[in-house]
């Protein structure tokens, strides 16, 4: 018996309790946890008769370390996995270690106010010190790696899809394919169209976050950065097309360059249409991006919070989201003494996810690994207590549970490169 607490009932998380709920001899009970009880309860009830799983829904502000402590007394489970947003980590992760748990995630740590001056100070001289300015990095999660080794308790990092099945597809290229790797590209493409002029497929406020700061890669050891979307590429996806792709900073690259520290240069790129670059630009133009309060008819604003509320609810989007997702690797390296390329990928069709599960492909790539990682958890596939990201796992059991759960893989031996 396996009893597993869910925080977070948005679009990612309501994907993947509903495919922890097709795997009910492994997931047992589920607690279905988030600020909104109402939303909770509206998933239960959705999922009532439709599966053997035992679930149940509860209230908790995850800020509070407190609460989520009080929580898992309460429900004694086995597995945490938070799905709310990335602010969140560290509070789950100490309640975690406090109640002797074992925790996941899918967003490595950022904070939520980044106008706090102790958190602004640390951020400025990693800024300085590694050479990206994201506002998110690991070193706040890999802060705790001794204390979860020293409690024999295991924190899996960003199990999602990118992060998450990406690293997963370079550990399975280093087992397989590969004696060393010497460049990674990581592709996003998301060839859908929901229709509207301007939306986002994930939490707008850490979506805008993450792809109006500047871009960076790895490169022979060091980290270069460039302006937001200034380098540029197109590529022929397959089952999509040709697309224009952007490199973006993206947190794998970190902990890929510490993991696989042979390979010379890591890129991220993610397919961006041009009325959403305009949209972007526009929006961070006027200060709509900004995290910074103002003072609005005597009430303090995020300006970023507010777009959030006009924005359209990301889990809408299902029905109206049309076209496939593409995501996976490109690698070039050795093996054998022979120089060699290899792409590892998965293709996602918007419409058929909508069928399945109700939601569009972008909550379906990120749910459906989080469902993977915590059966890799519960099963004691991945059992090496301590923080760990994707990459540092056996790939074998995690991708042929994405093959079987609904993410297959596609693979080329001869990919067109990225130049
Ligand atoms: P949503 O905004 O749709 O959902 C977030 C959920 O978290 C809501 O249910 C919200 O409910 C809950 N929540 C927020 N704050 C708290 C809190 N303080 N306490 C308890 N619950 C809270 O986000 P998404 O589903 O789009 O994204 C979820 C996560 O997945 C994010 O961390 C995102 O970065 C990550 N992600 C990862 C990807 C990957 O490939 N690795 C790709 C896409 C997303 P309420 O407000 O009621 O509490």
């Amino acid at each position: 018996m396996n009893k597993v607490l869910v925080i977070g009932c948005g679009g990612v998380a309501s994907v993947a309790i509903k495919k922890c709920c097709q795997v009910s001899e492994v997931f047992t009970d589920l607690c279905i946890a988030s600020r909104t009880k109402a939303n909770c309860d509206r998933l239960a009830a959705e999922l009532e008769g439709k599966t053997a799983t035992r679930i149940t829904t509860a209230r908790v502000d995850a800020d509070d370390v407190r609460q989520v402590i009080d929580l898992i007394n309460r429900y004694q489970p086995n597995l945490v996995m938070n799905i709310a947003l990335p602010y969140q980590d560290l509070t789950i992760m100490d309640a975690c270690l406090s109640c002797g748990v074992n925790y996941m995630d899918t967003a490595n740590y950022e904070p939520e106010d980044t106008d706090d001056p102790q958190w602004r100070a640390i951020f400025e001289k990693r800024c300085k010190e590694k050479g990206f300015s994201a506002y998110f990095d690991y070193s706040w999660q890999w802060a705790y790696r001794e204390k979860f080794e020293r409690a024999g308790l295991v924190a899996l990092l960003g199990c999602g899809f990118d992060p998450g099945v990406t690293q997963a597809y370079c550990a399975h290229a280093k087992k397989h394919e590969f004696d060393t790797i010497d460049t990674i590209d990581i592709l996003d493409c998301n060839g859908g169209d929901h229709g509207y002029a301007f939306a986002t497929n994930f939490n707008p406020e850490v979506n805008l976050r993450e792809v109006s700061a500047p871009g960076s890669y790895w490169k022979d050891g060091h980290w270069v950065e460039i302006p937001a979307m200034s380098i540029k590429r197109e590529y022929e996806f397959d089952a999509v097309g040709q697309k224009d792709m952007y490199l973006l900073h993206h947190e794998e690259i970190e902990s890929l360059a510490e993991n696989i520290p042979e390979v010379k240069r890591i890129r991220f790129f993610m397919t961006f249409g041009q009325s959403y670059l305009t949209h972007m630009k526009c929006l961070e133009n006027v200060g709509m991006l900004s995290t910074t309060p103002i003072e609005f008819n005597g009430q303090q604003i995020v300006p970023i919070k507010f777009l959030k509320a006009l924005l359209p609810d990301p889990a809408s989007l299902g029905p109206r989201t049309h076209g496939k997702t593409n995501i996976g690797c490109i690698f070039t390296g050795k093996k054998d003494g022979k120089e060699k390329s290899y792409y590892i990928y998965n293709i996602c069709d918007h419409q058929a996810c909508y069928k399945e599960v109700g939601s569009q492909a972008i909550s379906y790539t990120t749910g459906v690994p989080a469902m993977c990682g915590a059966l890799m958890l519960l099963t004691g596939k991945w059992n090496q207590a301590g923080v760990h990201t994707v990459e540092e796992f056996d790939p074998d059991p995690f991708l042929a549970a994405l093959d079987q759960y609904g993410l297959p893989r596609s693979e080329s031996h001869s990919p067109v490169p990225v130049d």
